[in-house]
């Protein structure tokens, strides 16, 4: 779960995060985290420590209560990092402002290690099993009934990640977003995805004009077939 008001950096952390394979949700304040925390359960919370309403260190002293799931904070300036460092609050790491995702990717990795252990690298899942699908994340590979099937890195990345939530419908602009940095010297719109989605289709599906993999959403975008 990541608490940040700033769209730019939830969006950028979000993304950051679902290319690692992890299930991300964003909240605005420390209220709707709160409010939202128990449905949601999350393994773990970037917590901004300013937010529009009640602060970060609110919002993690009355989290407390509930879990003890690993905190990380997000500070802006050097008396919060005092601040957290001195009440010892219960925060579990911390970065300041502003952070290079790929540090803020390997803390995150070491806290789900310390407080998850093994379990750590399974609840991101290293093999999706979908239908005859087996997708392995690990070795990025698929297989269709123990047929491996070649796909570029792009196909790849946007079958694990559609494969990765069955039923979740993402817009083109989404997918887009999400295989964007592979291909930056492309001039690419959404019509991009629209080809790629036809290539896994002609590559995964029996019959590609009856998709059983992939749905197209009509007016919106695609999304994994659920069971
Ligand atoms: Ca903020």
């Amino acid at each position: 779960m990541i608490v940040e008001d700033e769209p730019a950096v939830a969006r950028g952390v979000q993304v950051a995060l679902e290319r690692e394979g992890y299930d991300v949700t964003v909240q605005r304040t420390g209220e709707d985290a709160l409010a939202n925390f128990a449905d949601l359960a999350p393994d773990l919370v970037v917590l901004d420590v300013r937010l529009p309403g009640i602060d970060g260190f609110e919002v993690l002293r009355r989290l407390r209560h509930e879990t003890r799931a690993p905190v990380l904070f997000l500070t802006a300036r050097a008396d919060e990092v005092d601040k957290v460092v001195g009440l010892e609050m219960g925060a579990d790491d911390y970065l300041v402002k502003p952070f290079h995702l790929r540090e803020l990717i390997s803390r995150i990795k070491a806290l789900l290690r310390r407080a998850y252990g093994e379990l750590a690298d399974t609840q991101t899942g290293r093999t999706l099993r979908r239908k005859d699908l087996v997708i392995d994340l690990e070795r990025r590979r698929v297989a269709r009934n123990g047929e491996r099937i070649a796909l570029t890195t792009t196909e790849f990345d946007l079958l694990r990640h559609m494969a990765a939530h069955p039923g979740r419908v993402y817009t083109r602009a989404q997918l887009l977003e999400l295989v964007r940095d592979y291909d930056d010297a492309l001039e690419q719109d959404e019509r991009t995805i629209n080809v790629h989605v036809s290539h896994i289709r002609d590559k995964l599906e029996p019959d590609p004009s009856q998709p059983r993999y992939i749905r197209t959403v009509r007016g919106v975008g695609y999304a994994f077939a659920e069971d």
